[in-house]
């Protein structure tokens, strides 16, 4: 189950998610009640499922008041006749909302694993990526998060801030400072512009020092060093888990498991009742439609055919440490061990670290070579 909850304090000039900026406070039980009544309409089509994990994103979740979560999670546990204590329940979190208060109500909600935006233990960094809040923020969140008793606590990374020199050969302070605060995962990401964002604008008006894509092909794999040798094992393109403590929720995506995503933007894959095909469900971006409810809310509904969802499976498999069936893959195996992107083991293709910085286009080749 992933809940979207799409107010921020201000937009990051990179940010291509599904955010209301928040003027004042967000309407906490207005959205509460319009996603629970999502919830109400929808469950029907996945009752029978077992349900793993809640995942509350953003946008800032961290915002909505506590009260709401534990209403929501209490809701999501009770429809599934489960103990919140057997799932994992993630909140994303903004480093300036992990105050000791909100911890103790997240805790009490059954939220067992924070997600925490530090993106950067540097100033400079966090200047570049224009974020709201400074290098101490993210260190004491995680703190506090230790001291107020998470399992598992997560920090996020963006390598490559516009116009921060890097050099390429040593992996960015950020990646030490990540590993000495004892978070159990580290989640790296390399900055996209993307073109309807802020960045993207500048990037067009060549207004926009850019990390030229070997620099930070080469901060990536100095990150992917530092990590593992640090104890981390990279599980996924962007995921670093020390032993034990990889994600439940985002491994269930890679599986090609069904979710269910409710909230403002949101999406869902349900899988047919025959098992011969499933439909990909994605909620209206704007507030109106979806507070609205109805046909509105929903902005597209696409259904795809078996093998269809089976390309998805390999593709998504093709970024975890995983791999994918030798046998599924078919000749894209070979081109990968050929290229130096996958290697055997088992029956299985694993990417290398190379067929990791190359996922995209691991991605868009599965795609292409099953269709041929
Ligand atoms: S806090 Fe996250 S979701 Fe909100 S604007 Fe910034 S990057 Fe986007």
């Amino acid at each position: 189950m992933y809940i979207h909850f799409p107010w921020c304090r201000a937009l990051c000039p990179y940010c291509d998610f599904p955010v209301v900026v928040a003027r004042g406070e967000p309407p906490h039980h207005a959205y509460l009640e319009a996603v629970t009544g999502e919830l109400e309409a929808r469950a029907p089509e996945v009752a029978d499922r077992a349900l793993r994990s809640i995942y509350l994103g953003g946008g800032t979740p961290s915002l909505w008041a506590p009260a709401c979560i534990a209403e929501l999670v209490a809701r999501v546990a009770d429809r599934w006749r489960v103990d919140p204590a057997a799932l994992e329940i993630t909140v994303e979190a903004n480093p300036i909302d992990c105050t000791p208060e909100r911890m103790a109500a997240w805790r009490a909600a059954g939220v067992n694993r924070l997600s925490i935006g530090v993106q950067s233990w540097e100033d400079d960094d966090l200047a570049a990526l224009g974020r709201d809040h400074r290098m101490g923020d993210g260190p004491a969140a995680i703190a506090a998060a230790h001291g107020g008793g998470f399992d598992v606590v997560s920090a996020d990374l963006i390598l490559g801030a516009p116009g921060v020199a890097r050099d390429g050969t040593t992996a960015p302070p950020s990646v030490a400072a990540a590993v000495a605060s004892g978070v159990a995962h580290v989640s790296v990401y390399e900055l996209t512009i993307e073109p309807a964002t802020l960045f993207g604008k500048r990037a067009r008006a060549g207004n926009l020092p850019v990390l030229p894509e070997d620099d930070l092909a080469a901060l990536y794999e100095a990150t992917h060093h530092a990590l593992t040798a640090a104890g981390f094992e990279h599980y996924e393109v962007s995921s670093y888990a020390r032993p034990g403590r990889r994600a439940v929720h985002n491994s269930l995506y890679w599986r090609g498991v069904e979710y269910l995503g409710l909230g403002v933007g949101a999406a869902s894959f349900v899988r047919a009742a025959d098992g011969g095909g499933a439909v990909r469900q994605v909620n209206s971006r704007r507030l109106g439609d979806y507070l609205g409810g109805g046909a509105a809310r929903v902005a597209e509904r696409t259904p795809l055919t078996a093998h269809e969802v089976a390309t998805d499976e390999l593709w998504l498999a093709m970024r975890t440490a995983d791999g994918a069936p030798a046998a599924a893959l078919g000749p894209v195996g070979d081109w990968l061990v050929a290229g130096g992107l996958g290697v055997a083991r088992g029956d299985r293709i694993c990417p290398t670290l190379r067929g990791f910085l190359f996922a995209d286009q691991i991605a868009a080749r599965v795609v292409l070579m099953r269709k041929e």
